[in-house]
């Protein structure tokens, strides 16, 4: 592993033209302070899986272990298409060595936690987006956090912290295997 230590950006959050209305979503913490320690690798995983931009709003429905991805007006389950591309994705994110991922909450594919679902006609209760879960599942130990909260100083201080010590450790790993 060489080179600066890489960690994943929600790509809207990098200035990328890729959310549902055609917009980003440009944040100058994570382009101004956090791109000063790391290097900065942008995905979107609703382009990545093959949607266009724009597109139809989506939300997810259903239970909490097994949230569908839908449209809301069209009412398509994108579930399939979103994990299809994680199981083809995240294999490729562990060899990147990525350190550390940033992501745009309350977003579906990316928010961490407080995304709604909505599991019947008037419940709604926080969960993460299916992009986020399956990133969490893969790499349980990686640093994960939201841009929203990287604008209070003592979380991006820690989560700056928490990505060295992940890259650090990783580095070890890698040089137990080759020794
Ligand atoms: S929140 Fe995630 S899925 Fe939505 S536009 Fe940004 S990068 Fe793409």
């Amino acid at each position: 592993m060489t080179g600066p230590v890489r960690i994943g950006v929600s790509a809207c959050l990098l200035g990328e033209y890729v959310r549902y209305d055609g917009e980003h979503k440009l944040d100058l913490c994570i382009t101004g302070v956090i791109a000063k320690f790391f290097a900065l690798v942008p995905i979107c995983p609703e382009v990545g899986c093959g949607l266009p931009t724009p597109r139809e709003a989506m939300r997810l429905e259903g239970e909490q272990d097994a949230p569908r991805l839908m449209t809301v007006q069209t009412r398509i389950d994108r579930t399939g298409q979103m994990l299809d591309y994680c199981a083809a994705k995240l294999g490729e994110f562990g060899k990147m060595d990525l350190c550390g991922f940033v992501f745009k909450e309350r977003s579906p594919s990316c928010g961490i936690s407080a995304v709604p679902l909505y599991t019947g006609a008037d419940s709604v209760v926080a969960t993460a987006g299916l992009f986020a879960r399956e990133i969490r599942r893969r790499f349980p130990l990686m640093p994960l956090e939201e841009a929203e909260r990287l604008n209070n100083p003592e979380i991006r201080e820690r989560f700056i912290e928490s990505v060295f010590l992940y890259h650090r450790a990783h580095l070890s790993a890698v040089a137990c295997r080759t020794n």
